[in-house]
Order: C-alpha cells, then sequence, then structure tokens
C-alpha cells in the first residue's frame, strides 16, 4: 500500500482517552509500523549527531521504547526515569504537578555521572512538567541536559516555552 510519509501519518487519535474530552495522540501505531519506528528514532537522533551525547534518560514508558532506540542508534547507556516505587536500587525523587494531583518519578543515584551529556526523550511534551521534573533528577546527578527530545508537542499547553525558559534545547518531530 502507501507508504505513510510524515510522523504524523503514522499517529492515531483517540477520543476520550484516558478522560472525556481528552484527544489522546496515540504512537503505538507510530512505533508498530516498520517504517514508522525508524523515521521516529532517525529524526530524534538527527539534531544530536556529533553532539557529544554520553547518555540517553527516558521517560516512563513511551519513553522508554523511544529512548531505547535512541541510545542503540547513539551508542549511550540508557537510564529510565520510572514512577516513584519501582526502581530496585537507591533513587532519588522529584515531585511535579499534574491537572489535579502530584505525581512523582525517581531515578537510580547512580545512573548518571557528573558531567556527562545527557539526552531526554519522551513521545510527547505537554505542559512540560514530566520533563521538567526529569531534568532535575538528571542534574542533581551532575549530569548537562544537551536536549529534551520528543515526537510530539502540544504547543498550546506551554511545555516548550517552560523548558525553553530553563535554557534547555527542545526538539519534538511534529505538532
Ligand atoms: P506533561 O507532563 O508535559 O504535561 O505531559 C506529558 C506526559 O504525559 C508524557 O509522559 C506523555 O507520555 C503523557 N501524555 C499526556 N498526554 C498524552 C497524549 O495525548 N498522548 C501520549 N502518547 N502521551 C501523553
Amino acid at each position: 500500500g502507501r507508504v505513510a510519509t510524515t510522523i504524523r501519518d503514522y499517529i492515531r487519535t483517540i477520543p476520550d482517552f484516558p478522560h472525556e474530552g481528552i484527544m489522546f495522540r496515540d504512537v503505538t501505531t507510530l512505533m508498530g509500523d516498520a517504517r514508522g519506528f525508524r523515521m521516529a528514532v532517525d529524526m530524534l537522533v538527527h539534531p544530536y549527531a556529533g553532539r557529544r551525547i554520553d547518555h540517553v534518560a527516558g521517560l516512563e514508558a513511551r519513553g522508554f521504547i523511544l529512548g531505547g532506540a535512541v541510545a542503540h542508534q547513539l551508542s549511550t547507556g540508557f537510564t529510565p526515569i520510572r514512577k516513584k516505587g519501582k526502581l530496585p536500587a537507591r533513587a532519588i525523587a522529584e515531585e511535579y504537578t499534574l491537572e489535579y494531583a502530584t505525581a512523582v518519578v525517581e531515578m537510580h543515584d547512580d545512573a548518571i555521572q557528573p558531567g556527562e551529556g545527557v539526552l531526554l526523550v519522551d513521545d510527547l511534551l505537554a505542559t512540560g512538567g514530566t520533563a521538567a521534573a526529569g531534568v532535575r533528577l538528571i542534574e542533581r546527578l551532575g549530569g548537562v541536559v544537551i536536549g529534551c527530545a520528543f515526537v510530539i508537542d502540544l504547543p498550546d499547553l506551554g511545555g516548550r516555552k517552560r523548558l525553553e525558559g530553563m535554557g534547555l534545547d527542545v526538539h519534538a518531530l511534529c505538532e
């Protein structure tokens, strides 16, 4: 059949998930397609070729899939940033605010070495709260965030402005 040629062509929108009124951008269709996944990983890596990335950190859960592939492509190690209580060894935690609650993300305290250049990866940037908490974890361990890479940016929710306001480089494949 016809080969889809843009990232957007591979992303499915599910209305009213997880709540009524939310249009959920579903990247399982992107990652589930051989060409879609290839294109997404290549495009995520593209701006960082030749930059000093020592490590990739991925945000749970879709950031694990994308970030793992990006780390392999860049020949770096990969570190998961997990929801509270999932990591087995000693971890540091950062809280962030959701629409009606707070959440906590954690990272092993020996995951990043001081001075390492880190690329943060997730599927989607909305308010930027999750990514900002991930950046704080990396920086607390002495890591230097070289960039934050996402498949999708929802610009109306302000995440890009928030991260750029923290002096961070933001890269998204589509809006
Ligand atoms: P933020 O913290 O920027 O407000 O929200 C981003 C986080 O929520 C990301 O970890 C992302 O996976 C998840 N997220 C929020 N909305 C969506 C969506 O419509 N689609 C997907 N795939 N993830 C979403």
